[in-house]
């Protein structure tokens, strides 16, 4: 089904980090947790490899990579693309480094973003591809992408910064005038996310370029305060189905070829 044009109004809060935008963001988790039977996030193992951050009484926000936290709690997955060039990433000759602490103003604008958002949301872990999975070592990469559908499924939250096409772009939207909002030709979406969006992250939040949309498994709410019915539900992250794609096969707009079958009748 083609999606259709939203009229804004005046409820969108302008930014994601406003008050009013965090507080819409907070009123539907609190909904989704008291009335929809979608996974909790709660006292989910954390993944064997994770950021965690804090921000101290100064406001200072301090990171670093753990590995087997062996503990569980609630954290976030960061849906993103890449772009055309991705310079940090965690390497095996950097990944000492990256558990010491990881400098604030290293990280791309999209991930400080995540973080802030996190920290807002009451979020001290933040799963991100580029940081969690060694990207110059095959077994490291093989082991770790094979576990992705559950670092997903597990999560508290998604964030997906939709409307980016970087990791430099940062995850919220610029300040275009509103006139006439459609969420089509944002850079991560692509059509066709039917099966693995349920399989996956419980909640998504998108940053699309002048509000938020809020996906979870029963329901999708613009924050101008559209609701579409469960046919009209956001399509897909292809970048995530790109990088799956050596497990579960071509992605065949909303499918798999490995699992076409079993897909078609789910
Ligand atoms: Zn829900």
């Amino acid at each position: 089904m083609p999606w259709k044009s939203i009229k804004p109004r005046t409820r969108i809060s302008g930014h994601p980090l406003s008050q009013k935008g965090i507080r819409w963001v907070k009123s539907r988790l609190d909904h989704c947790f008291k009335h929809h039977a979608c996974s909790n996030g709660l006292n989910k193992l954390l993944p064997a490899r994770i950021l965690s951050f804090k921000r101290s009484h100064e406001g200072e926000i301090s990171i670093k990579l753990v590995e087997k936290p062996n503990e569980s709690g609630r954290y976030a997955v960061l849906s993103h693309c890449w772009g055309s060039q991705l310079s940090f990433t965690t390497m095996t000759n950097n990944l000492s480094d990256m558990m010491q602490g990881i400098p604030w103003t290293e990280l791309p604008r999209t991930f400080q973003d995540a973080i802030r958002y996190c920290l807002e949301l009451g979020i001290f872990y933040l799963w991100i591809d580029a940081l969690c999975i060694l990207q110059d070592d095959k077994n490291d990469w093989q082991i770790e992408s094979a576990k992705m559908a559950d670092i997903y499924q597990n999560s508290y939250i998604s964030l997906a910064a939709t409307s980016s096409d970087s990791t430099t772009t940062g995850c919220f939207p610029k300040h275009a005038p509103p006139t006439n909002l459609s969420i089509r030709n944002n850079p991560l979406l692509s059509r066709g996310w039917v099966f693995q969006e349920r399989v996956l992250a419980p909640r998504i939040l998108h940053f699309c370029n002048q509000e938020l949309v809020w996906e979870c498994g029963e329901q999708t709410c613009f924050e101008c305060g559209t609701l579409t019915k469960d046919g009209d539900r956001l399509p897909a992250l292809s970048g995530l189905a790109e990088r799956m794609a050596p497990f579960l096969g071509k992605y065949l707009t909303g499918l798999w070829d490995k699992s076409l079958l079993r897909d078609l009748t789910w």
